[in-house]
């Protein structure tokens, strides 16, 4: 049996697009209220999962994975007050995560809000973000994945919309999976009412320095920006002047307003900052630099 999460995603993925192949089913979207209850049965016998059902958490929380009395049977519950089925769909592919990696570490119910679900960088703990990688990987395999977004340059987030619509996620947990390995300096701004809630930023950003610590401090948005414009600024997608989002380098930024309701999304691209950043190694990356000459000079 895996061990880690990433040992019972490849094992999952790998279970449903056999199975799909077998059954002459497209591979996506991989519908976790399909999967789980067969797949647990097989593979633990003796306390599967035996319900997913929707319940009104009030807002609360975005799912639950609890047992029943004697721990012989476990149930995966969603918040069925969410329009979003992208939304219920990851929840439940979280909580089927919970289920299999950590289930036996807990003891306890695990009752998941957005924001724990979300708080990537290590806010609410290990098994949060390992449950969320568990839902990324098999919603969104990274072979399938890496292929459908092979020509994403300068994306926009109207440009993750087939791609949320392919996987059945929200455009939130789309835009982090690439984030999560794009060699691009990238960053999601999730913002409301003006102030940065929360943000996330790719590792090539990271590691040139740029970030914010929304967490820390409350940050308000530029008052140039989509984030705070909002629709009135008509528009989805402005490239920024240096000064605006970062004092010394100019942004693309692309924008949806209404996602959470009162949320607004903002995806950021940064430009690349020249050789150094991507040192030799391989084809891929002399082909990244080359991308990067282009879009400065876009820019
Ligand atoms: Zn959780």
């Amino acid at each position: 049996m895996p061990t880690t999460w990433g040992g019972w995603a490849s094992r999952v993925s790998a279970y449903v697009k056999q199975g799909k192949e077998l059954l002459g089913q497209p591979r996506f979207p991989v519908r976790i209220a399909e999967i789980a209850p067969d797949y647990s049965r097989n593979v633990f016998p003796n306390e599967p999962i035996t319900l997913v059902r929707g319940q009104d958490f009030q807002g609360k929380f975005e799912g639950a994975l609890v047992p029943n009395e004697k721990r012989n049977e476990w149930a995966i519950f969603f918040d069925s007050g969410h329009a979003s089925k992208g939304r219920i769909n990851f929840s439940q592919a979280h909580e089927f995560g919970h289920y299999l990696a950590h289930r036996h570490f807990s003891g306890q119910p695990f009752y998941c809000s957005r924001r724990d679900m979300w708080g990537w960088d290590t806010a609410y703990g290990q098994m949060e973000a390992e449950a969320n990688q568990f839902a990324s990987f098999v919603l969104m395999p990274p072979d399938d994945f890496r292929l459908q977004t092979a020509d994403f340059r300068r994306p926009t987030l109207a440009q993750f919309e087939p791609i949320r619509q392919r996987y059945e996620v929200s455009l939130t947990a789309a835009v982090l999976n690439w984030l999560k390995d794009t060699k691009r300096r990238a960053m999601l701004v999730v913002s409301r009412d003006g102030f940065i809630d929360w943000s996330w930023g790719s590792e090539a950003l990271f590691k040139s320095g740029v970030f914010f610590k929304a967490r820390q401090m409350t940050i308000q948005v530029p008052d140039a920006s989509l984030a705070a414009l909002g629709r009135r600024s008509g528009l989805t997608e402005i490239e920024h002047a240096a000064g605006i989002w970062n004092p010394t380098e100019p942004v693309f930024e692309s924008a949806v307003f209404s996602e959470y309701h009162d949320m607004t999304l903002s995806l950021l691209i940064y430009p690349g900052s020249g050789a150094d950043q991507w040192p030799e190694r391989s084809e891929e990356n002399h082909g990244i630099k080359d991308a990067f000459k282009v879009f400065q000079r876009q820019l």
